[in-house]
């Protein structure tokens, strides 16, 4: 499945807290984080990692962008409160 079609199957209460973050003093601009997301919600900048400001409506919550960063410069947690990615199956 694409990302277009996996789109489709979501529904997403947008958080209204920050559940993604990256230290940009810790970041060392591996550029992992851009290559991996599949939403392109990441880019480096000065070589540092940048998030787009609008990426509470757009990440999947995959965490494949907390995963590859070597260096622990990513926090991600799943937003709470039941917000968030719902994925319609069926
Ligand atoms: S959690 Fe997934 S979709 Fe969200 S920014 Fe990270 S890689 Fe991209
Ligand atoms: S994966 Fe981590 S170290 Fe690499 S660019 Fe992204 S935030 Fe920086």
């Amino acid at each position: 499945m694409n990302t277009r079609d996996f789109t489709r199957l979501v529904y997403k209460d947008v958080p209204d807290v920050d559940f993604l973050s990256a230290d940009r003093g810790t970041c060392e601009g591996c550029g992992n984080c851009v290559i991996i997301c599949p939403m392109f919600l990441w880019k480096l900048e000065g070589k540092k990692a940048l998030l787009a400001e609008d990426y509470e409506e757009k990440c999947l919550e995959c965490g494949a962008c907390w995963q590859v960063c070597e260096c622990g410069a990513i926090s991600f947690d799943f937003p709470g409160g039941g917000k968030g990615i719902v994925v319609k199956y069926g």
